[in-house]
């Protein structure tokens, strides 16, 4: 799968992309990530991306013709090619969206700067818009990033068996259980017996316990729209009982 990044601040993804997953999936191949400085699309000699917006206001807005430029240039396929515009007033991005993005072959995310980028991208070039949160950044190059980290965790191989997604708090729709390594007694703070026990059925039980419990104590909005098998319907009855009782 292919990124590319339209920005005026190339230097930005230099580190953000160079360790950890992102670097190993791009070393072996699986993702690839092509920045575009946005200057390289302007035909003035100040390379000029940003002008007064119409109607007289502060700031300055990006002019349509280099981005439009810049997307005509890099796009390679209207079906396999997704535009996004990264904009606070997008879609809200989250799990779900990040797994559709990831069953393209090529995503172009344009970043924006100052008061915003001409409306017509947006009405005529972006195929979507998302916004990372309801708060407003100086740039959407951090938003970028966060949208491509994201994607490349649901493209194949990306993510090892050590590291899985299958679990991940969203994926599930359940927020992910609690975690523990050595020691086993940290200032007298102890991991759960049951997770030395060896009983992986009980151990399963367990986990799935405590993530329907961290999901009810933290974000029980995932649990009105989520369907609940019968264990899971079981253990929710049961920690609302332990609740009751303490
Ligand atoms: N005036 C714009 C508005 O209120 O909608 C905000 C412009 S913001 C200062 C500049 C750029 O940062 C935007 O064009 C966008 O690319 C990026 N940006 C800001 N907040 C963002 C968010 N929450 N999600 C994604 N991109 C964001």
């Amino acid at each position: 799968m292919r990124f590319d990044i339209v920005t005026i601040f190339p230097g930005i993804f230099e580190s953000i992309f160079s360790a950890g997953i992102i670097k190993k999936a791009r070393d072996k191949g699986m993702i690839d990530i092509k920045i575009h400085d946005l200057r390289d699309y302007t035909t003035d000699k100040h390379r000029q991306v940003d002008d007064r917006p119409y109607g007289g206001l502060e700031g300055m807005v990006f002019k349509p013709e280099p981005v439009f430029k810049a997307v005509e240039n890099i796009k390679q396929s209207t079906e396999k090619s997704l535009v996004c515009l990264l904009t606070p007033q997008g879609k809200l991005f989250n799990s779900a969206l990040a797994e559709k993005l990831a069953s393209y072959e090529q995503v172009i995310l344009i970043c924006g700067r100052y008061e915003g980028v001409d409306e017509r991208v947006s009405d005529y070039l972006s195929d979507e818009e998302i916004s990372i949160g309801d708060y407003v950044l100086s740039g959407g190059e951090l938003a970028a990033a966060v949208v491509v980290e994201a994607v490349s965790r649901f493209v194949p191989g990306v993510v090892g068996r050590e590291e899985s997604v299958r679990h991940d708090s969203f994926s599930t729709g359940l927020l992910d259980f609690p975690q523990y390594t050595r020691p086993r007694d940290f200032r007298g703070y102890k991991v759960p017996p049951v997770l030395f026990s060896g009983d992986h059925q009980k151990i399963a039980r367990w986990r799935l316990k405590k993530a329907l419990e961290k999901t009810l104590a933290k974000r029980p909005d995932m649990l009105k729209s989520r369907k609940l098998s019968p264990q899971e319907e079981e253990l929710l009855s049961e920690i609302q009982e332990e609740r009751k009782e303490s």
